[in-house]
């Protein structure tokens, strides 16, 4: 069985399953297969064949044995990109770039619900007592859903995702898993697989993902997409000197990243709650307020990556790291 995943309009994943007559290894020995896009949000009514061409195989950590997972590119008839194809550009600026060794290391932070929309664990219509207990907690009334989350994390490294670690969150029922260092577009097809999975296991304990930004209003932390970068020139001896420059560009086009980095991000950059302002770029050594940090270490050591903290949970993997390789690989 393997089954064809793909991203909609609205940045969920949609799947269905094709029976194969035998096991394959690679992307290109799957045939193409269709969908009906009108009903995706992703093609019109009278024009709804949208293509799915397979891109990355992955070992199904459900069905188990030879069945694999099988992330798919969307394509309309007329031989374009489907709207909804961010991944195709992505993959083109990767490529014109792959001497740079771009290095992507996401932090998916993310929030469990019940079935009644309201974070799980949670009093009915209450709250619970402020934060402070809950990051990287360990016990009842600390963390919740542990058991989805490590489900997640075990399927993720049978699928081969680099899932390099877990942790509670701020917020109670929210969690954190990281993916990465990979390389180029490596990321990005890697994070939406483990998006798939997570969405997968949940279903299995009748919880809901919400990768919503904020999503409960007042004082409680929102939900990010921590994107950490490095190229072999940051990484190298003297790379803390690369690293300055690319702030100069990166601040240059604050609001054009601002702009692929989620829906309502404005709710969650405050400058509250360990974020930057969304009007303002920011940068700093060790600074969790502002739009980028640089680690202490990387500041001490001269050299490696630093994280962009501005993307939203729901921020699509391809568009956040195909535009910092636009910017830090452009002229000005
Ligand atoms: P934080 O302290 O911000 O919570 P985490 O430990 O959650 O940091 O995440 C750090 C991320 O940085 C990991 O996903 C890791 O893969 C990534 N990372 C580490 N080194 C590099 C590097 N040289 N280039 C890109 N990403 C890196
Ligand atoms: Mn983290
Ligand atoms: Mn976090
Ligand atoms: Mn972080």
């Amino acid at each position: 069985m393997a089954e064809y995943i793909w991203i909609d309009a609205s940045s969920n994943v949609r799947s269905k399953t094709k029976t194969l007559q035998k096991p394959v290894s690679s992307a290109d020995e799957l045939p193409e297969w269709n969908f009906d896009g009108s009903s995706t949000g992703q093609a019109p009514g009278d024009n709804s064949d949208v293509y799915l061409r397979p891109v990355a195989l992955y070992p199904d950590p459900f069905r188990l044995g030879d069945n694999i997972l099988v992330l798919c590119e969307t394509w309309d008839s007329d031989g374009s990109p489907n709207k909804f194809n961010f991944r195709h550009e992505a993959a083109k600026l990767m490529q014109t770039h792959a001497d740079e060794h771009f290095w992507f290391g996401l932090e998916q932070e993310y929030t469990l619900l019940g079935p009644d929309g309201w974070p799980y664990g949670w009093p009915k219509g209450g709250f619970p007592g402020s934060q402070g207990p809950y990051y990287c907690g360990v016990g009842t009334n600390k963390v919740h859903c542990r058991d989805i989350v490590e489900a997640h994390y075990k399927a993720c490294l049978y699928a081969g995702v680099n899932i390099s670690g877990i942790n509670a969150e701020v917020m109670p029922a929210q969690w954190e898993y990281q993916v990465g260092p990979c390389e180029g577009i490596e990321l990005g097809d890697q994070l939406w697989i483990s998006r798939f999975i997570l969405c997968r296991v949940a279903e299995e304990f009748g919880a809901i993902i919400s990768f919503a930004p904020k999503p409960v209003p007042g004082d409680w932390n929102g939900a990010g997409l921590h994107s950490n970068v490095s190229t072999a020139s940051t990484r190298a001896e003297g790379g803390l000197k690369v690293i300055e420059a690319a702030m100069l560009k990166l601040e240059a086009r604050h609001s054009e990243h601002i702009a692929v980095y989620g829906e309502g991000n404005e709710d969650r950059l405050t400058g509250r709650h360990e974020t930057g302002n969304i009007d303002k770029f920011s940068w700093g050594v060790a600074d969790r307020g502002g739009s980028i940090r640089v680690p202490r270490q990387v500041a001490k050591d001269g050299k490696g990556y630093f994280e962009d903290r501005r993307p939203a949970s729901n921020a699509d993997p391809y568009q956040i790291t195909g535009i910092i390789v636009e910017t830090l690989c452009g002229s000005s």
